[in-house]
């Protein structure tokens, strides 16, 4: 292609509200272009990289005998009904009525329409295992949509879903899965981890993201200094301890008027924030409950979630309500259910609340406090790994993938059974497994960079190649010999880039960094003087001078 016949909408600045590099790079580089909030349209260039990406996903679920499918965006009420996730779904769940007052909502997800196609067309065991996948786009009203594709409200997904007849099967083609999401990961080229990630109420391992390493991520990831060990931290799960240290102190209390944080009281006592207790009251459907953690710990929302089912943190009212005073709050006569985090409550001699406006207790312990134990916080960096091997290190993670074992939640609720071998109906059991194809490349983005622009990995690049002639448009020569070279690189099947704008040679080499093509060939009065041509790869900043009569050659050994 030539760049005249092609929209280069690179920009030198980028937009304020781009945050992180992908997202900057994206814009500058003319890949998308912002409609609102979350919302971004793929231009040319960008619309090239997406079809590159796509196609190693196809490719790669194809070999892994999953069959492509194409559903619809729009879905109606009734399904999600069906599921049981109408009521339960948020806000991301855009819901509109038609023009005859039926209730439909925009897909975020597609285990509805898929296991309704199940039940219809997939009904004899003899069929089973069965995988179908599509690549389609979603929506999700994020409350906060930012760092542009990474986290939009419409992207793109390739979602996966599996049928089986039994969990044997199911294993089977999850772990199929998980191995394809490697290959497909390996090949775009990505620094990524497969992670142990929450599988909610189901429980089990039974669920792993993949994640690219990136300073910008949004999720810790917990890796084991010693061991293959990794998981998402809302995942790292604790055990119960047995306590070493014994109860020496004699229970005191302190005035510690107006400090009600853990570091405002440990700063006062000249004590560490991990020698204190915080107690969190949450409003559960369940009713209040009070939730004891070492000071120094935070609590895991989901642990908490996958514990209580929906809760949220009490509001001053109703701690109030609950004759409790805030910032001031122990582990003693609470009056609701206590829930201790399995570290607290091997601490002795503590610091916690006393129940009484700025007085806090210190040689507290736990002896005469009747609670119960659960894990309810969130991993540090230094605690122990919980396969018993090494310390765990924290890392920052963009999830780009997510495979999942459903059991037969959905196909339980919508009816997606099989006739088995007995001749008796079985309900299927289903996986599912999710890529975020648009996130994919702001992640490549993340981790291929400099200050010039994208250095895009080989496998995604817009282009393997650009040809940028000096004079193209003033000597005949270079243009006869550009011409060429670009016509026999376009025979041989390379994915060519001739720049044949009446642009100084400067714009057209900054174009091409900022847009990240992997190699680059130049050509100039001087070079065809010596039957010559510049090679220079993105990633390195060394010229090399070849023979114009091996150019295509020497091209060719490059991007093999
Ligand atoms: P997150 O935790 O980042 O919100 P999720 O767990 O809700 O993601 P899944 O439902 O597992 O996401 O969706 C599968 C994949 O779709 C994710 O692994 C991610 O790569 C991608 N994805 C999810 N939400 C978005 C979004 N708002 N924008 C772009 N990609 C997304
Ligand atoms: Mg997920």
């Amino acid at each position: 292609m030539k760049t005249t016949q092609l929209l280069i909408a690179t920009q030198k600045e980028a937009p304020n509200d781009a945050q992180v590099v992908s997202h900057q790079l994206m814009i500058r580089a003319g890949l998308i272009a912002k409609l609102a909030s979350g919302l971004y349209s793929y231009l040319p260039m960008g619309v090239r990289v997406l079809k590159k990406v796509e196609a190693i996903i196809r490719e790669e679920m194809d070999k892994a005998g999953a069959q492509e499918v194409l559903m619809p965006i729009a879905q109606p009420a009734e399904l999600w009904q069906e599921s049981g996730r109408w009521d339960q779904y948020g806000p991301e769940l855009l819901r509109f009525k038609d023009r005859h007052g039926r209730e439909f909502c925009l897909g975020p997800t597609h285990e509805e329409v898929i296991t309704t196609l199940a039940a219809q067309y997939v009904r004899s065991y003899k069929q089973l295992p069965m995988s179908f996948y599509q690549i389609q786009t979603k929506f999700r009203d994020e409350i906060r949509p930012r760092f542009g594709v990474m986290r939009s409200r419409e992207f793109i997904m390739k979602d996966a879903y599996s049928f089986h007849l039994d969990q044997d099967s199911l294993q089977q083609t999850y772990t199929l899965m998980h191995q394809t999401y490697c290959r497909i990961f390996d090949r775009l080229g990505l620094d990524y981890r497969p992670v142990l990630a929450d599988s909610g109420a189901i429980g089990g391992d039974a669920s792993h993201e993949f994640h690219v390493l990136a300073d910008s991520g949004e999720d810790a990831i917990c890796f084991s200094d010693k061991s293959d060990y990794a998981a998402n931290i809302e995942k790292v799960a604790f055990t119960q301890q047995q306590q070493t240290a014994t109860p020496s102190a004699q229970q005191a209390s302190v005035l510690t008027k107006k400090k009600t944080s853990i570091e405002a009281v440990a700063q006062f006592l000249s004590i560490k924030p991990s020698n204190c207790i915080k107690t969190l009251i949450v409003n559960t459907s369940e009713g209040f409950k009070a939730l004891a953690l070492r000071g120094d710990h935070e609590l895991n929302e989901v642990k908490a979630h996958n514990l209580f089912g929906e809760f949220e943190l009490a509001s001053d009212a109703q701690i109030k309500s609950l004759g409790l005073k805030k910032g001031f709050i122990g582990i003693k006569a609470l009056g609701i259910d206590l829930v201790v985090d399995y570290s607290a409550s091997i601490m002795c001699d503590f610091v916690c609340g006393a129940n009484e406006w700025d007085y806090h207790l210190t040689g507290v312990n736990w002896q005469e406090t009747v609670f119960t134990q659960a894990d309810l916080r969130n991993a540090v960096e230094g605690d122990n790994s919980p396969d018993g091997q090494g310390k765990l290190v924290i890392k920052r993670g963009i999830e780009v993938g997510h495979i999942f074992q459903l059991g037969s939640k959905y196909s339980k609720a919508m009816g997606a059974n099989v006739i088995g071998e007995s001749g008796r109906a079985v309900t299927t059991l289903m996986g599912c497994y999710g890529i975020g194809v648009t996130r994919v490349i702001a992640a490549t983005i993340e981790q291929n960079y400099d200050a010039r622009g994208i250095i895009f990995p080989q496998s995604i690049a817009p282009f393997q190649l650009v040809i940028v002639p000096i004079n193209y448009n003033k000597s005949t020569r270079v243009k006869t010999l550009a011409d060429e070279l670009y016509q026999l690189c376009l025979t041989a099947g390379i994915e060519v880039l001739l720049d044949d704008r009446k642009e100084r040679a400067g714009i057209m080499f900054a174009d091409s960094e900022l847009l990240g093509i992997p190699h680059r060939m130049v050509l100039s009065d001087t070079h065809a003087d010596n039957a010559k041509v510049e090679y220079k790869a993105r990633n390195s900043a060394d010229k090399i001078e070849v023979n114009y009569d091996e150019a295509l050659s020497f091209i060719q050994s490059k991007i093999k």
